[in-house]
């Protein structure tokens, strides 16, 4: 975890949050690479369950809620966990997390375990009275929950049929840490799936195979992930069955996503809290029903964390060591680095017009800074697929070299040609598959 901490603070994925005021606990910042990241994340998780499907919807609603809606739900009451304080140092643990009766820390009596509330409370309006509490969303659910009944009307879905939402989520965790793991703040990819009942299970494993497959498709091996059972005291009080996808990060197996079959709950609490109907009218039985749900619910920072760490690698390099990340091209940050083997001003204009021209496609980075040799080992800790480099060759034959970031392998392709190969090989298509004029190019010493 050190490396993958060291690598995204070194090169501008994520920095602590407020950090020149000494940080703040479990909140992070995402620099220029790790914007683009979580960008890629939840774009391929929105093509995979919105674009690419006919029986989803989307949805962008507020962080702040009625908070009715809590109490319906249950967060009010059964959003906690049980804290002990110990009675020396003041530091809180969770209870349920001890191995020992003592402080870890210092070693310390422990009080009698309370319970504690995990959402931020804030206050509405200018008045910080009781009335005007409110909080910050623990999760995107709700805000699908209660907007059940005008998506229906708007989109005129049928059951099966789901909605899904990207968006923030506040949860003041006691017990933080492993980087971007478990934060205070940070961002979900909910689907709630709504489904007659009886068809539940057979929605339930669907899903599961469903977003297990993303993430392998995505690039995450297939060993590094599993599929865990909630036992029967675990279920959350809404759950009917849940599984986790849990990954192995580098502290050990742990939750990654978690797919509920929640059951009419959901729905039922807030018909009953708001007195609006939250029913469906079942054309074939003719019968107002109340569908269950089926909600498969993915962290946008944990999955950032297992996508860096899957492709995190080093390979001896002469002397050196090559860091690398092999990201899938669509979660690259950076899909092409355009590099002038020199600043002569000749090579410069050409370069510049290519970079120009790329970056209207994808996200491209320009970098004449040192000897070439470096420049793609600064492309590679990045993850960036493919590195064009322009020489003095291009000048009289214009043709430029497109190196690849995993094998190293170059091929030599025409201008005119460039784009569309690099649109081809960054949709999987084989390096060595060549355009017109095209040439293969074998690097002489590694790297170089
Ligand atoms: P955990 O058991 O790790 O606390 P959870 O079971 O409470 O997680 P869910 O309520 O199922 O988590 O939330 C769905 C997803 O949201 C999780 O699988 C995870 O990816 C993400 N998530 C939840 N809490 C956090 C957090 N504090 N920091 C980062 N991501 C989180």
């Amino acid at each position: 975890m050190d490396k993958i901490v060291s690598l995204c603070r070194r090169r501008g994925f994520i920095y602590p949050s407020s950090e020149i005021y000494g940080g703040l606990s479990s909140c992070w910042d995402y620099g220029h690479l790790g914007v683009e990241l979580k960008r890629n994340i939840k774009q391929a998780w929105w093509q995979a369950v919105v674009q690419e499907r006919d029986d989803i919807v989307g949805l962008d609603t507020s962080i702040l809620m009625h908070p009715e809606v809590w109490a319906a739900s249950g967060h009010l009451e059964g959003f906690v966990d049980p804290l002990v304080e110990c009675k020396s140092c003041h530091l809180r643990w969770r209870s349920d997390d001890l191995e020992d009766s003592n402080c870890p820390s210092c070693g310390g009596e422990l009080t009698e375990p309370r319970l504690f509330n995990l959402m931020f409370k804030t206050f509405m309006g200018p008045v910080e009275e009781e009335a005007n509490i409110v909080y910050l969303r623990p999760e995107t659910a709700q805000g699908m929950f209660v907007n059940f009944q005008n998506v229906l009307n708007t989109t005129r879905k049928k059951l099966p049929f789901g909605i899904a939402q990207i968006g923030k989520a506040f949860r003041n965790e006691i017990t933080t840490g492993n980087f971007i793991f478990r934060s205070r703040e940070f961002e979900q990819m909910e689907i709630e799936f709504f489904v007659k009942p009886g068809t539940d299970e057979e929605w339930f494993n669907y899903w599961l195979e469903e977003r297990l497959n993303w993430y392998v498709k995505l690039g995450i091996k297939r060993e590094n992930l599993q599929l865990r059972q909630h036992l029967k005291g675990e279920l959350a009080h809404y759950a009917r069955a849940c599984f986790d996808i849990n990954y192995l990060f580098p502290m050990g197996w742990a939750e990654l996503e978690g797919i509920a079959n929640r059951g009419d709950f959901d729905l039922v609490q807030h018909a009953k809290y708001s007195g609006k109907s939250l029913s469906y009218f079942d054309e074939e039985t003719k019968e107002q029903i109340t569908p269950y749900i089926i909600e498969p619910s993915a962290g946008v920072d944990r999955s950032a964390l297992a996508f860096l760490c899957d492709a995190y690698d080093e390979e001896p390099d002469k002397e050196e060591i090559r860091v690398l990340l092999h990201l899938h091209p669509s979660l690259a940050p950076i899909k092409v680095a355009v590099l002038p083997l020199s600043k002569r001003e000749n090579l410069v204009a050409v370069a510049k017009q290519i970079y120009t021209d790329l970056r209207q496609c994808w996200m491209v980075q320009y970098d004449d800074a040192q000897s070439v040799g470096r420049r793609y080992r600064r492309q590679d800790e990045i993850g960036t697929p493919f590195c064009v480099t322009v020489d003095f060759q291009s000048l009289e034959d214009n043709q430029v070299t497109i190196r690849e970031r995993d094998t190293m392998n170059q091929i030599r392709v025409s201008v005119s040609e460039l784009k569309a190969t690099l649109q081809a090989k960054l949709e999987g298509e084989d390096l060595f598959i060549l355009p017109p004029g095209g040439k293969i190019w074998k690097e002489e010493k590694r790297g170089v």
